[in-house]
């Protein structure tokens, strides 16, 4: 009798990512949303009820990306042309103020869409201060496995009145969202608080969201040492340097993952490390705003652990992880020569050491029996990915979020063919040009 499979990936090679530098033409069989077997050579002898096609193509653990903002969606290629505190406070704040439920619903399904269709099947994502539900039904929905929380502000310099919170009612919501949302789906929806960084947050609030998170062990994100400036006025506030105040609130662990990481010392690596607190680099939204280039290979000699992310749509102004895999694998060779990271590096902090940073390395990040069933399919036959050979510098060098073909969360083929198959694009397409008219309005009226 043959053994009977839910899904059966055919015929790709296979990267699974369990340690570097291996690859292997080979099948991967799932069952019940877990990775069933990895085959080297055709799987013989079974039978699956689907079957997705990866002849010609590079079979991987689907990307993991530790920062991104889906709900900035619809300001992409609106806020261009700033630094960090002006980026905020005359564009992306008065947006986030000027958004409305159906509009969050839009900007979600919109970055998503975009995720998934770039083979990104887990992220960390930042919301803003309201109707962060929907969001997670956004993503319910669509089928990504999503970690995410509304952001917690209670400082406004420079802010919209109607984002500035009170801070018993802000983290109230979050108390509540997480209680809905964390565990939903199956465990594909995982609840993370979000302070947004140290100039927004008071430090009771600041408190408050770690012990938030640590009650209900969900985990923490922020943002930290974006920017030159940021880490001036934290110095000027509090005393401290800007890790060094994050640390005595709280805000530093192995259950913290702080985005971006740029002006950095040495002492503050060694925190970052000693702590166990996880970075996520983003390099493409660190040019654009012009914040920096942060220390990636220090971080790594640190011991620091690190993701990558693409940050926001209108800081990228893309959620690709290839844009970002290819930035990391290039950037520091200005500072530290032309082998400063290792492209297996690269593609590990996309895949397993993402999956690591974000507490879910037990769980995604590497094609190994037991895992969730999340896989992303690249088109090995793409001009840049020719001729064949080491499939990490294929990727990092050449690949692009158009390559992907096929990406599966928890089993669930998402994208085939290029196509999302959980929501109808034409129909996001037009629910998000709406929304963006709709949204243009308000912030005109918000910035007058
Ligand atoms: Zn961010």
């Amino acid at each position: 009798m043959k053994d009977s499979y839910d899904l059966l990936v055919r015929g790709g090679t296979v990267v699974p990512m369990v340690r570097d530098r291996e690859w292997f033409r080979g099948d991967v069989l799932v069952r019940d949303g877990r990775i069933a077997a990895v085959t080297r050579g055709p799987a013989a002898d079974i039978e699956a009820e689907r079957v997705v096609d990866a002849g010609h193509g590079l079979v991987l653990p689907g990307f993991v990306q530790g920062h991104v903002h889906v709900v900035q969606s619809l300001l992409r290629h609106r806020a261009d042309g700033l630094e960090l505190l002006d980026w905020l406070k005359k564009r992306t704040w008065p947006y986030e103020a000027s958004l409305d439920g159906d509009d969050v619903e839009a900007a979600a399904e919109l970055g998503i869409a975009e995720l998934l269709c770039g083979g990104t099947t887990t992220a960390l994502d930042f919301g803003t201060t309201h109707d962060h539900g929907r969001v997670f039904e956004a993503a319910e929905r669509l089928g990504i496995r999503l970690l995410s929380g509304k952001t917690h502000m209670d400082l406004g310099d420079g802010c919209p009145a109607a984002l500035v919170e009170d801070l018993d009612s802000s983290l109230a919501q979050a108390e509540e969202l997480g209680t809905r949302w964390h565990g939903a789906a199956g465990g594909r929806l995982r609840y993370a608080v979000a302070p947004r960084f140290a100039l927004s947050c008071t430090r009771p609030m600041l408190e408050g969201c770690a012990a938030l998170a640590r009650d209900n062990g969900w985990l923490l994100q922020s943002h930290a040492s974006e920017n030159a400036g940021e880490v001036e006025e934290v110095r000027h506030l509090t005393g401290l340097g800007n890790i060094e105040y994050l640390h005595s609130a709280g805000l530093t662990g192995e259950d913290v993952v702080l985005a971006h990481g740029v002006h950095l010392g040495a002492e503050e690596r060694s925190l970052l490390a000693g702590t166990g607190t996880r970075i996520c680099h983003c390099p493409g939204a660190n040019l654009k705003l012009a914040s920096g280039i942060a220390d990636l290979p220090a971080l790594l000699a640190a011991g620091v652990p690190v993701a990558l992310g693409a940050d926001g749509p209108p800081c990228n102004n893309r959620l690709s992880v290839f844009h970002e895999m290819a930035l990391a694998g290039t950037l520091h060779n200005l500072r530290h020569g032309p082998r400063a990271i290792d492209p297996w590096t690269v593609l590990a902090m996309a895949t397993r050491e993402g999956a690591r940073a974000l507490g879910l390395g037990k769980e995604v990040g590497v094609l190994e029996v037991g895992y969730c069933a999340d896989l992303t399919v690249l088109d090995a036959s793409a001009w840049a990915m020719q001729p064949d050979g080491d499939p990490a510098a294929r990727i990092v060098f050449g690949a692009t979020a158009g390559d992907v073909r096929h990406a599966v969360v928890g089993g669930r083929p998402v994208v085939e063919n290029r196509e999302l198959l959980t929501a109808d694009a034409a129909a996001i397409t037009d629910k998000v040009q709406k929304a963006t008219r709709a949204v243009e309005a308000r912030m005109e009226e918000c910035l007058a």
